[in-house]
């Protein structure tokens, strides 16, 4: 049998055909084909603007310039994510307020941010933030795949007057009561590296109503050129943040094809469902009642406290199946600790979960043997 990969894009001729198109003409760079990609995405999610980008952390960190997050202020948000989500807040001096998280969806826990709003000196970190320093945003991360519970979160950015930027670069085609992930705050972001359900090699894209933010994030992705800027007229210190013209014809082929994609992902997690749902000290993903589409990022299981997850996963990948532990906490990267002297126990939800996940390969080209083989070597091992 083949080797399993972690995770794998799903790609046909239609992709390939796209990539060789534009590399039939000179425009390899700000033409037709983002544009067509950014319109897909406000077909798909109803936006009025999609900005695409050259990664996911290129369009978090537009959205944290254009929330005007600056030195000193709070963001509150979850340590049980991937770093990006609060690198963002850390490019701009600004400071990441750690709150722990729901134990069943691993998504960030609502009661805690109103706790952290109302109770701010509680929460912040034992170095690097000032006591009087303000909360400005919330940045919520539709963790796996399942959209955080934004309701909630909606409600008390208005009551304090947050903005709200979601983290659905893990989400994309996920549904929250019915309303797609990445429209429910005041900004969303999606990437596309290529594990995630869509790929355009490298890339992201940001999805907003309003037409000033959207205006200024174009700008500065593009070296600060705003509106009516000539090729060297600079009117913002920007950044290069552009997506190249081969990676969105990519990207504008996979949203074609994005129920598809969703669907087989959706298929392959059912078969590791099936098979795993009696495995003694296995437990599977757990789904919301307000997330009416799933949309599988990656497939992780925690293991009961009596199995020893390293070990376990150390005998997987000798026996040619690759798995990775997931999430490890944001809060005990070495720079974390370091710059905010954060200790083992802060966050304890969020500790134990990264202590006892793991996630499986998968993607959606994957198949039912090789599913079967994943989880027959699991059950042998515990
Ligand atoms: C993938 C991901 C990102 C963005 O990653 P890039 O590699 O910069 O595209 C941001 N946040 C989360 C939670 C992610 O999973």
């Amino acid at each position: 049998m083949n080797k399993i990969p972690m995770s794998s894009p799903d790609l046909t001729d239609a992709e390939r055909q796209a990539v060789a198109d534009v590399m039939n003409t000179p425009m390899l760079s700000m033409g037709q084909y983002v544009k067509d990609f950014e319109q897909a995405f406000c077909d798909r999610t109803g936006a009025k603007h999609a900005i695409a980008v050259n990664s996911g952390t290129a369009g978090l960190h537009l959205c944290v310039r254009a929330a005007g997050i600056g030195e000193g202020d709070l963001v509150i948000t979850t340590p049980f994510s991937f770093v990006a989500s609060s690198n963002v807040m850390l490019f701009e001096n600004a400071i990441p307020i750690f709150v722990d998280i729901d134990p069943k969806t691993g998504n960030i826990d609502t009661a805690l941010i109103k706790d952290a709003i109302e109770n701010t000196e509680k929460y912040l970190p034992r170095k690097g933030a000032k006591t009087d320093a303000k909360i400005k945003a919330i940045l919520p991360v539709d963790v796996f795949g399942q959209p955080a519970d934004m309701d909630e979160i909606m409600a008390l950015a208005k009551e304090y007057n947050l903005t709200v930027i979601e983290d659905s670069c893990e989400a994309l085609g996920a549904e929250y009561k019915r309303n797609p992930a990445g429209m429910l705050g005041d900004f969303g972001v999606f990437a596309f590296y290529p594990n995630k359900q869509m790929t355009t090699g490298e890339g992201g894209l940001v999805v907003t109503n309003n037409d000033e933010d959207a205006d200024y994030m174009r700008a500065m992705r593009n070296q600060g050129r705003a509106p009516g800027d000539t090729w060297l007229t600079h009117t913002h210190l920007g950044f290069n943040y552009r997506l190249d013209e081969m990676s969105a014809a990519l990207g504008a082929v996979q949203m074609s094809r994005l129920d598809e994609m969703l669907e087989k992902r959706t298929q392959v997690a059912n078969w590791y469902e099936s098979r795993l749902q009696d495995v003694e000290g296995v437990e599977t993903q757990f789904i919301e009642k307000s997330t009416t589409k799933m949309s599988w990022f990656v497939y992780v299981v925690r293991f009961d406290k009596s199995i020893n997850r390293d070990e376990l996963a150390q005998t997987l990948i000798a026996k040619g199946i690759p798995v990775r532990p997931y999430f490890a906490p944001i809060h005990l990267q070495p720079y974390m600790v370091k710059q905010f002297g954060y200790k083992r126990g802060d966050f304890p939800i969020t500790e134990d979960l990264g202590n006892r996940s793991l996630a499986l390969p998968f993607s959606g080209v994957m198949s039912e043997e090789q599913v079967a083989q994943v989880c027959e070597t699991i059950a042998t091992l515990i």
